[in-house]
Parts: C-alpha cells; structure tokens; sequence
C-alpha cells in the first residue's frame, strides 16, 4: 500500500472516479464533504491519499502530485500540518468524540501552507454516534478552506444526516479479469487468479493477503467446508480446527461461498460455469453436488447469521460458538447428509 501510494499509481479502474475529481478540481468546485465508498480492497484509500496530495503539491502537472515540491516532501514524510488523518486509535475500535471535538479546535484556523486543509476519516463508518453528530455539526460549517474525505466499504453504516452534507463517488469494483491482469502484472510468480479469488474480486487487499500466507488458511477452510457439507466431520471438531484462521477472513470467505450459492439457485447455469471452470476443486464439488439438494430458505438464513456475525466480530465475542453455530446451519442446509 505505502509503496503504491509513492508510486503514485494510477489504478485503471479508479480512471472514472478520477476524471470527476479532476473536473471538480479543474472548475474549482470541489465539494467541502466527499466521501469515496466502494468495496473494501480496491484502493479507495489509497485514492483519496492521491487526491489530497494533489490539492496540496505546490506544483501539480498532468493531475498528479509533482512529487518533489516541498508541500510533497512534507506529505511523504507524514508531516504536512494541513493533511489530517482521522482513524480509530486501534484497528477495529471506534472513532470517538474526543478525536472529533480536537479536530473542530483546529478547523477554525487558517491551513498553514496550502489554499486547503484536508481531513481524511478512514474508516468513516467506525465514527461512534456522538462521534458523528460532533462532526454533523462541523460540516454544517466546513469553514471554506477545510475539505472533508470520507473513507467507508459500508455506505449504509453512515449516519442519513451525514451522507446527506456530503458528495458521495462510489469506488468501482474491477471486472475480474481487469483484477487479475493487475495482480499478476505486480505478483508475477503468485497465482493471481486464485488470490483474487480469495481477496473476493479486490485487488488491493489480494495484494497485501499474498504476503500472509493466506492461501493454506483459504484451503484449510475450504475443505472443512466440503467435509461439513458432507457430513465427514461434525461441525464443533470443525470449528476447533480453524483456530489459526483469523476470524474476519472466515466469515468473509463463507459469506462469499454462500452468496454463490444462492445465486446459483436463481441462476443455474452460473453454477454449470463455475463448476466446469477454474474453480478450486472443493468449491466446485459443493456447487456440482448442490444443485438438487439446496433448501433456498436456510440457505438465506445461514446468509443472515453470517451477517450478524460480521455486525459482531468488533465485540467480543465467543468465537468456538459462534462458528459451530455457522456450521450448524450449514449441515442443515444439505437435506442429504444431515
Ligand atoms: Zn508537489
């Protein structure tokens, strides 16, 4: 990420997005409050870094930073006084008041150096309520030099008050084969398409996952999933097995596989695709085998216990119980085996 944004690359399908923050930049019409939404892994923030560094270089050419000015020598160097950055103390946490109300003090001075001062709030969706009705409070008076980026992968988690004092550019998703291309193009000796595959269609995130040693995890679980499915394992030795898989990568990934599944129901011959394609043994086998033996409905429920676990995976939660229960379901989704 950090060497993607000294790069200063341009991701091909941000072109959209970019050429409406240059239009804005160009009419001088850039809205006090933008927030950049989109699905978590394809460089919504690593846009919004390129777009503050461009309203702030001394010298931008050809909409992008120059790179060398000293307002992009004090960016890179994390230190330009009229960059804000507005995150969580600790991954995962809330942003708070007390971050918001600090701001506010700030916002009623003039930027240092540049024409604008820039506040970046990433994730916007981690702000607390009285978090977000402070800043509410701020952008009904932005003061005329401070520009406001939000930051989120969950639009709907915004306050309604606060989504409607702000422009809001959705970040695309990449077609698949536009992800893959770009990930091979950077991992050359890394299956890309199977990254993608597990980073679920986002680029970025498959980038940084390819250096954690995802991918057994990925297949750890996936076979686990099979083996429930069929009724070879039962779903508390399962649970206990997964012990090493971060958390949040379980849930995501299953809600993906389940997602498939239900679209599959709506839409056979998508299952007939994935089945015949390049499709991870063990998926296909779930997806071959399925297409007679699926209760639409559980599958539905199992897709909404799937979201409430995600709602909780901040919390502190059991995490043993909570994945026997996902398992649970699962089993009883297949008529057959369970
Ligand atoms: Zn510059």
């Amino acid at each position: 990420m950090k060497d993607l944004h000294l790069n200063n690359e341009q991701l091909p399908w941000h072109s959209s997005c970019r050429e409406q923050l240059n239009g804005y930049i160009a009419n001088n019409r850039i809205p006090h409050a933008l927030i950049l939404a989109g699905h978590e892994g394809i460089g919504k923030m690593l846009l919004a870094q390129q777009i503050s560094h461009l309203l702030l270089c001394d010298r931008p050419k050809n909409n992008q930073a120059c790179g060398s000015c000293h307002a992009c020598k004090l960016i890179l160097a994390a230190t330009h006084p009229d960059f804000i950055m507005v995150s969580p103390e600790e991954e995962g946490k809330s942003i708070l008041i007390d971050r918001i109300r600090a701001l506010a003090n700030t916002l009623t001075l003039k930027p240092h150096y540049a024409k604008y001062r820039i506040i970046l709030i990433n994730p916007a969706h981690k702000l607390n309520r009285n978090a977000a009705n402070a800043l509410l409070k701020t952008l009904e008076e932005p003061g005329e030099n401070n520009l406001f980026l939000l930051v989120t992968d969950q639009l709907e988690s915004l306050p309604a008050t606060i989504r409607s004092r702000c422009q809001t550019l959705h970040v695309p998703t990449p077609e698949q084969c536009d992800a893959i291309s770009w990930l091979a193009k950077r991992l050359p000796n890394q299956n890309a398409a199977r990254l993608i595959k597990i980073a679920a269609g986002s680029p970025i995130k498959a980038f940084n996952l390819a250096e954690s040693g995802v991918e057994k995890d990925y297949e750890l679980l996936e076979s686990l999933w099979l083996e429930l499915y069929k009724g070879q394992i039962d779903p508390i030795t399962a649970a206990s097995k997964t012990e090493k898989i971060r958390l949040s990568l379980i849930i995501e990934w299953i809600t993906h596989w389940v997602v498939e599944l239900v679209q599959i129901q709506f839409d056979p011959d998508l299952g007939q695709l994935k089945g015949s394609g390049q499709e991870a043994a063990g998926a296909s086998d779930i997806l071959k085998d399925l297409q007679s033996s699926l209760d639409l409905r559980r599958l539905f429920d199992l897709l909404e216990q799937l979201y409430q676990a995600k709602r909780l995976l901040d919390s502190s939660v059991n995490r043993q119980l909570m994945l026997e229960a996902i398992f649970i379901s699962w089993c009883s989704i297949n008529k057959k085996s369970c």
